[in-house]
């Protein structure tokens, strides 16, 4: 991998930062900037001189401190081109199936419609490198704002679709939560009973579990499994579509 992957937390809400930063060329993408202090405080730890922000979505958690950010570096903001609600200080808006490229590395932008209408993540091939938002999670997936089961099913089949080795990105520490909740749709997983307690030992000392790869999701995740027939018939919906299987799972998490 030739670019540098700096994570961080912030804020109430368990948020990651990520920079991704080539050293050759010296140039830094922040994956949104939902707290410009922390943000600032990441740059001056890496050293590393912001040259993009690259936006999921419009939640506060992700752009608070976008204005203040873009004032003090003034670096470029990358944004989503499909709207929900209007973002302040977008300089470029990209939509699903369009590409650019950052420090000479292709990256290209996937509308992943669900948890809002406006959420586009970003993948670069070259480096398998994703980053989900609050589309995917650990072991989960956003909640539906301004999409429906449907919907938010369809774009997490794009982000499948990818290789299985790509490592991923999110914005959210919710892994221990997501963890128990899936054991409870998916009880009989070996590998999910395995990296439950994983997880635990891993949040007991404080640590991230994010990253993680769509391999790792595909074994664990219950809402990229609506297709396995254990978790089919612990749910009583063997002849169900994917789409229902996997509305019906996140109702039971919305409800849990
Ligand atoms: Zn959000
Ligand atoms: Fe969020």
């Amino acid at each position: 991998m030739t670019l540098e992957v700096y994570q961080y937390p912030y804020g109430p809400g368990a948020n990651y930062g990520v920079l991704l930063h080539d050293p050759v060329a010296k140039e830094t993408a922040s994956v949104d900037a939902g707290d410009g202090a922390a943000l600032m405080a990441a740059l001056e730890k890496t050293g590393w001189p912001l040259t993009e922000i690259w936006v999921t979505h419009h939640h506060h958690d992700h752009v608070d401190g976008l204005e203040e950010v873009k004032a003090a570096t003034g670096c470029t903001v990358r944004g989503p081109a499909p709207e929900s609600q209007p973002i302040a200080g977008l300089d470029l808006r990209h939509g699903d199936g369009d590409s650019f490229v950052f420090a000479g590395h292709s990256v290209h932008v996937i509308h992943t419609p669900g948890h809002t209408t406006d959420m586009i993540n970003y993948y670069l091939p070259s480096e398998r490198l994703v980053f989900t938002g609050d589309t995917l999670f650990v072991m989960g997936c956003g909640r539906l704002f301004e999409g429906d089961g449907p919907m938010m099913h369809a774009s997490l089949q794009k982000l499948v679709a990818l290789p299985e080795d790509t490592v991923v990105y999110c914005s959210h520490e919710y892994t221990e939560a997501n963890a128990d909740f899936a054991l409870t749709v998916d009880p009989n997983n070996i590998a999910l009973r395995e990296r439950a307690t994983a997880v635990k030992a891993l949040r007991a000392e404080d640590k991230p579990t994010v990253p993680t790869t769509l391999a790792d999701e595909l074994a664990t995740n219950p809402f990229l499994r609506a297709n396995d027939p254990a978790i089919r018939a612990h749910l009583g919906m063997e002849d169900a579509s994917d789409a229902e299987v996997f509305t019906e799972i996140r109702r039971r998490k919305d409800a849990a």
